[in-house]
């Protein structure tokens, strides 16, 4: 294994792909479809050209003595003014687990996927190919969607071979695959790994989202005229409401398993300085990693809401705006990967997944696992984004241990 040719190679992609301003590998754009060109060369010179399944993931085959297959995945886009690092990591480094099977027939099949539009940065739905080939795509609910050049996602898409009233297909790709584990690679995108000093962790599943819009209505009266225990302040009682949201965050978060509450987005009416706001829009995404801890804090999170709205003398209704179900990884492969982060750096910090990955598309069907590398100031999708070439070397290397352990298992 050679830790070192993967830091390599993606300076290689990056000096390819980014300008100034950082990665442009847009999906289904022409530097996305560049960046394939070039990790397919890369593939070539292991005697390996790829296959595309009907949603555009490109599939890498290294054959061994068995059908049983080691799926390794991430994606080769990246948003516009994106980070080196951000899925071209994953990617990089199953090219290197190719090239260390390359010639000796390993116990089991490899296959490295570049799942297509991972990103979603100009549709807006992100994980659009591993979703198709997960069968959590509905065709439908994307079809209507436009990028900022007014370009429809259906053309986008035809443009790169794939209709999108057949991605679906891509399920049949993936169900014939005779999977044993999936594994991924990816930098952190948050501050954990960096505030414990440590190169690598194990990733023990996504959270789980509950994503809501509530509208909180009192009464707009003048600033000046109206004294404060007359006012039906609907911002206020959206305030305390996030305070609240805040404590509950609190109360349900352990060392090992930390939860979130985000009131990330207010707005007011009639948004005046002379007025007491009669009507306030606040959203609340929250999560955990456990589904019986998710519906209890926003059990709870109602509950606060309307207590507080009554205190307020303003009323409070709820809107879901988005849910996903918590997608836990597979405890053998976690213990697994706990093993090879060990080796590699001397410890194996255990962290649960804020962002969305492929990964948890494949959770339905297969074990899965993820590794984090160290992400420097927790930033991500920017081009600031990066992992010191010590931790990077350390968090590649934990990953490749995780790629032989698995196949040997
Ligand atoms: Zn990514």
């Amino acid at each position: 294994m050679n830790p070192s040719r993967v830091v390599a190679d993606l300076r290689e992609l990056a000096a390819l792909t980014a300008t100034a301003d950082g990665a442009q590998r847009l999906a289904w754009g022409p530097v996305w479809r560049q960046a394939r060109d070039w990790f397919n060369g890369k593939l070539g010179e292991v005697g390996i050209s790829p296959e595309i399944d009907a949603a555009g993931n490109s599939w890498a085959t290294l054959r061994g003595r068995s059908d049983r297959t080691v799926i390794i995945g991430s994606h080769l886009d990246s948003v516009p003014n994106g980070g080196w690092l951000d899925g071209a990591l994953g990617m990089a480094a199953g090219l290197e687990a190719l090239r260390m099977f390359h010639g000796q027939a390993p116990p089991v099949s490899l296959k490295v996927v570049d799942w297509a539009d991972e990103e979603g940065a100009r549709f807006g739905r992100s994980l659009l190919g591993s979703s198709a080939a997960g069968g959590s795509l509905q065709a439908a609910d994307v079809a209507h969607l436009v990028d900022k050049t007014g370009v429809t996602i259906v053309d986008a898409l035809r443009e790169n071979g794939v209709e999108l009233s057949r991605m679906a297909e891509a399920q049949r790709f993936r169900a014939a695959i005779d999977a044993a584990a999936y594994l991924e690679l990816h930098i952190e995108q948050g501050p954990v790994l960096e505030a414990l000093q440590k190169s690598a962790g194990v990733v023990i599943g996504t959270f789980g989202v509950e994503r809501h819009l509530l509208r909180f209505t009192g009464q707009a009266a003048h600033s000046g005229s109206t004294p404060i225990p007359m006012r039906r302040d609907a911002f206020l009682a959206a305030a305390e409401s996030a305070l609240a949201f805040r404590e509950i965050a609190r109360r349900y978060s352990t060392p090992e398993a930390r939860v979130v509450c985000t009131a990330g987005t207010v707005r007011v009416e009639p948004g005046i300085v002379t007025a007491v706001p009669g009507v306030c829009e606040m959203s609340l995404d929250q999560r955990a990693l456990d589904a019986g801890v998710l519906a209890t804090m926003l059990a709870d999170a109602r509950a606060a809401s309307w207590r507080i709205a009554a205190e307020n003398n303003v009323s409070v209704e709820w809107r879901p705006i988005w849910r996903i179900e918590p997608r836990p990884f597979d405890p053998g492969l976690i213990e697994l990967g706990a093993e090879a982060v060990r080796e590699a750096t001397g410890d194996a910090p255990r962290l649960p997944s804020g962002p969305l990955h492929d990964a948890a598309e494949m959770v339905p069907h297969m074990p899965v696992v993820m590794v984090f590398a160290y992400s420097a100031n927790g930033l991500s999708h920017c081009k600031e984004e990066d992992t010191p070439e010590p931790h990077l070397l350390k968090a590649i290397e934990a990953f490749l241990r995780l790629v032989e352990k698995t196949v040997a298992r």
